[in-house]
């Protein structure tokens, strides 16, 4: 059997740069039309001149007909005429990390009233503002730091009415539950999060490649954002948040956060949304609610999907992409 779903947008995704860029690329541009491109390479993109330069390395791949939406990372350097000029050169969001919290945030932010000015030009600059949602604060637990995050979105949303704000890749119950409440947030949910739980991390023996940040919580957590995912509710919408390492970098101590779901994205959805709601609410989550939220057309295009078991590679390139070894039910058709 062979079903159409709308070659949508993925709304987080990381790219890297250099060979693991070239390498991970090809997964996305020919499973979404669009990806919203995350800032936090070595060296982070900090400014509208390292934006084009990375959409400039991007594009020079064969991607077809395959747009980046480029963001940059906001710091406590960022100033209102940065901004400007990012927005000027099609830089659609800023993304501030908390200081620390997750791969390459070494430079985040320890206090958001230093960057209230440039949140200020954003909201003036109709830019959208998209939020790592995790505490940096060492003493909170990590299964409570999205949790306890969620004042300091409560803030930011009250503070900059107009600001549009996306709430990253939320694993919560508390977070499904405080987008809903706030008119200017809007949350993407990861399919690796509508899967996992903490056991598929830790439960049993570790698993380095089901490792990510915010970390996979509890089964309730995770029944209410499958609710949310796949009951149509426009504040939610899908986002990757692909996350590419070399497999020596998650198979060993001090191993690296971030799941690399590219290579099974459609294939993994269409799994949950046949299973759960059906495919019309998928190519909504795809295709249609984070284009709205974002003010961009809807895409057009379709891919086809073959219902057919598809055993996952287990290495591409010496990265493990998520999944790997286990068979899915659909598979992209080229
Ligand atoms: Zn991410």
């Amino acid at each position: 059997m062979k079903i159409a779903v709308k070659k949508g947008d993925d709304m987080h995704l990381h790219l890297r740069r250099g060979q693991i860029l070239r390498s991970v690329i090809g997964f996305t541009s020919s499973q979404f039309k669009r990806a919203v491109i995350m800032p936090n390479t070595g060296p982070p993109i900090l400014t509208a001149k390292d934006a084009v330069a990375y959409r400039d390395e991007i594009m020079q791949y064969q991607v077809g007909d395959f747009q980046p939406l480029m963001t940059i990372q906001v710091t406590d350097c960022t100033t209102p005429a940065m901004i400007e000029e990012a927005k000027e050169a099609g830089v659609v969001a800023g993304k501030v990390y908390p200081q620390g919290v997750t791969t390459n945030s070494q430079n985040g932010i320890a206090n958001f009233k230093a960057i209230y000015p440039a949140l200020r030009e954003m909201q003036n600059q109709q830019m959208l503002l998209l939020l790592h949602g995790e505490s940096p604060d060492p003493e909170v637990f990590c299964l409570d730091r999205e949790e306890v995050f969620l004042s300091t979105l409560a803030n930011l949303a009250g503070d900059f009415p107009e600001l549009k704000i996306v709430l990253e890749h939320i694993t919560t119950e508390k977070a499904v539950l405080a987008v809903k409440k706030f008119e200017n947030v809007a949350a993407t949910i990861t399919a690796h999060h509508l899967l996992l739980t903490l056991d598929d991390v830790i439960g049993n023996l570790i698993s380095p490649h089901n490792f990510c940040k915010p970390i996979a919580k509890r089964p309730e957590d995770r029944w209410t954002l499958r609710q949310a995912a796949i009951s149509g509710n426009p504040k939610f919408f899908y986002g990757g948040d692909s996350a590419p390492h070399a497999k020596e970098m998650k198979e060993c101590s001090n191993g690296c956060a971030g799941i690399f779901n590219a290579p099974v994205a459609l294939p993994l959805l269409a799994q949950i949304f046949a299973k759960y709601s059906g495919f019309s609410f998928l190519n909504d989550f795809i295709s249609k609610f984070g284009a709205d939220f974002y003010g961009l057309p809807q895409t057009k295009e379709t891919i086809i999907l073959a219902e057919k078991d598809w055993p996952v590679p287990n290495e591409y390139d010496g990265i493990v992409p998520f999944m790997a070894g286990k068979t899915l039910r659909y598979q992209v058709i080229d």
